[in-house]
């Protein structure tokens, strides 16, 4: 396979005028004008949804769809999203020694710029080479940064994809992120009876000490393994100071990419809370909501082994592993697309430091174009 080199000075060009287009979660329009202009001069029609409607923002998320060349190749999707953490508006990008920083009054816009322009890098070099590919979708989103809100309130049969490919997390082009845990809250209410505190609290059924008496049976909190935490964050009740409270709320965060494992958590947990409130005459009621989908692929998952072939065969170190942070990634899931988080070499993110060493852009666009080329392989 002869190597397509990817264009280093356009690829930073594109980077910082990217950044310097002011784009807050919710307010990507000029971002996103930016990008389907950039879409266009590379003759793929761009298309901006209505996720932004519906969600309150600006603008929606901005589309592209090469078709391949290469029938029966991995349909492949590539994601990263336009908004950036505050402060952003303003960035004027400082480069030493290779390493790109903002002027220290703003983030730099890595997150997710870095994935942005390296896809946008990658396309360009496989149109302008006429190189074999499968079709290629690309998604750029908006408000992730405020709870995935593009991906959330995007149309799902917009996706035309087999595997997909959130270009969003810090570390070295090579790292891929296959696992982030599915969130749950459940809201526990202990009930019991109310009673006068001081006249007669023997006819009450205290919540709140029942409900201490389930926090107190509980095994473990915080972190229990690797990929598992479960918090205990909210706790409400209570009438008045003179009265038996007959109700207590108890609000469990727990997380865990295995969807089996976070089910038994739920019912251990459930049940410690039943067993503690019925040995004293009070009972319990469950509410279970459902904060984010989980990513979890195994390392035999083509969206997986694509990635990490590609990684290989460009002499990146490959690792999978798991990432506790929530993105777009999972939710894209949710929706039945297998994706699986890529690194850009973003870092410090999300402060004024905020960095991006131009190598790891450099590799993040060459890893695009490796996975593209790997999904085409075979097939032509
Ligand atoms: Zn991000």
């Amino acid at each position: 396979m002869e190597t397509i080199i990817i264009n280093e000075e356009r690829l930073k060009s594109t980077f910082i005028e990217l950044v310097s287009v002011p784009c807050p979660s919710g307010d990507e329009k000029e971002e996103a004008a930016l990008l389907a202009e950039k879409l266009k001069a590379l003759g793929i029609e761009p298309q901006i949804d209505d996720a932004g409607e519906k969600c309150g923002g600006t603008t929606g998320n901005v589309w592209g769809f090469v078709k391949g060349n290469v029938p029966g190749a991995v349909r492949l999707f590539y994601e990263a999203h336009m908004d950036s953490v505050a402060p952003t508006t303003g960035t004027k990008v400082v480069e030493k020694d290779g390493v790109l920083y903002s002027d220290g009054t703003t983030t730099l816009g890595g997150d997710d710029k870095s994935g942005i322009a390296a896809v946008l890098e990658a396309v360009q070099c496989i149109l302008e080479n006429d190189l074999p590919h499968g079709d290629i979708q690309v998604c750029f989103t908006i408000g992730e940064e405020t709870g995935s809100n593009g991906v959330r309130f995007m149309d799902k049969e917009m996706i035309q994809a087999d595997v997909g490919y959130c270009m969003d997390c810090g570390g070295h082009p090579g790292a891929i992120f296959n696992a982030s845990p599915k969130a749950i809250n459940v809201k526990l209410t202990v009930h019991g009876k109310t009673a006068h505190a001081g006249l007669e609290p023997e006819k009450g059924i205290n919540a709140i000490m029942l409900a201490a008496e389930a926090l107190h049976a509980l095994p473990a909190y915080g972190r229990l393994d690797e990929q598992t935490t479960l918090s205990v964050d909210m706790i409400g009740g209570g009438l008045a100071s003179n009265i038996v409270p007959d109700a207590c709320e108890v609000i469990v965060d727990m997380r865990c990419p295995d969807e089996a494992r976070l089910e038994r958590l739920k019912n251990e947990t459930v049940a410690i809370f039943c067993n503690a409130a019925e040995a004293k005459g009070g009972t319990v009621t469950v509410e279970v909501k459902d904060v984010a989908p989980g990513v979890n692929l195994n390392t035999e998952h083509a969206a997986v082994k694509l990635a990490a072939t590609a990684a290989a065969k460009l002499n990146f170190p490959v690792s999978t592993g798991f990432t506790g942070g929530c993105s777009d990634a999972n939710f894209l899931c949710g929706m039945g697309l297998p994706t699986v988080l890529l690194a850009t070499g973003m870092d410090k993110i999300h402060t004024t430091e905020e960095r991006l060493a131009l190598d790891d852009l450099n590799n993040a666009a060459r890893w695009v174009l490796g996975i593209t080329e790997e999904a085409a392989a075979g097939k032509a």
